[in-house]
């Protein structure tokens, strides 16, 4: 039988909160309701959520990411923690099978990670992508899935980003160049 899996990418305090290091702010603070909704849906129906999430060290010199944005999503800070609907969520469904939180050190939650290898294993053969940033992190991660044939559902309500032009872009190239359905 084949599964679906909701991916919330990157939904912690440095990416969301108003007190983040890297903050998307209130446009990112307001998708979490969404978010909470569709993990519940996609659990209810034995479908998977998956939480691809930053993790780094500081000051690495040898990531291109120290030199293009300040430090965040540090490990065994605050800022790395999940923002807070999806913290208490989390520590409610964590130990749930269909629940997997994994870190991630590129933008793409394909890069470095047994994603794909995860979502074969389950037969999990179609993806609807949700977070932060809707044109980072989330279009790379688009694009590799993309690139693996996973069909794609963005709902425009549960991803957000530092600008309405990004936004808006990173919308358009889901489903003009990339085929994703947008709800
Ligand atoms: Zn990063």
């Amino acid at each position: 039988m084949s599964h679906n899996a909701l991916l919330i990418i990157d939904y912690t305090n440095d990416f969301v909160d108003s007190n983040g290091a890297l903050t998307a702010g209130k446009s990112a603070q307001l998708i979490a309701p969404g978010i909470i909704t569709l993990a519940d849906q996609f659990l209810a129906n034995d479908d998977y959520v998956i939480l691809p999430t930053d993790l780094h060290v500081e000051d690495d010199p040898f990531h291109p990411e120290s030199t293009l944005f300040p430090p965040h999503n540090l490990a065994n800070t605050w800022g790395h923690e999940f923002y807070g609907p999806l913290a208490n969520w989390y520590a409610e469904h964590q130990a749930d099978p269909h629940v997997y939180a994994f870190a991630k050190n590129r933008y793409s939650a394909f890069a470095n990670t047994n994603l794909d290898n995860f979502l074969r294993e389950r037969e999990i053969n179609a993806l609807t992508l949700t977070g932060v940033c809707t044109d980072i992190c989330v279009l790379h991660t688009a694009v590799a899935a993309y690139n693996l044939n996973y069909p794609l559902t963005i709902p425009a309500d549960a991803v957000a980003t530092f600008t309405p032009n990004g936004q808006k872009w990173a919308l358009a190239h889901f489903k003009n160049s990339l085929g994703a359905t947008i709800i």
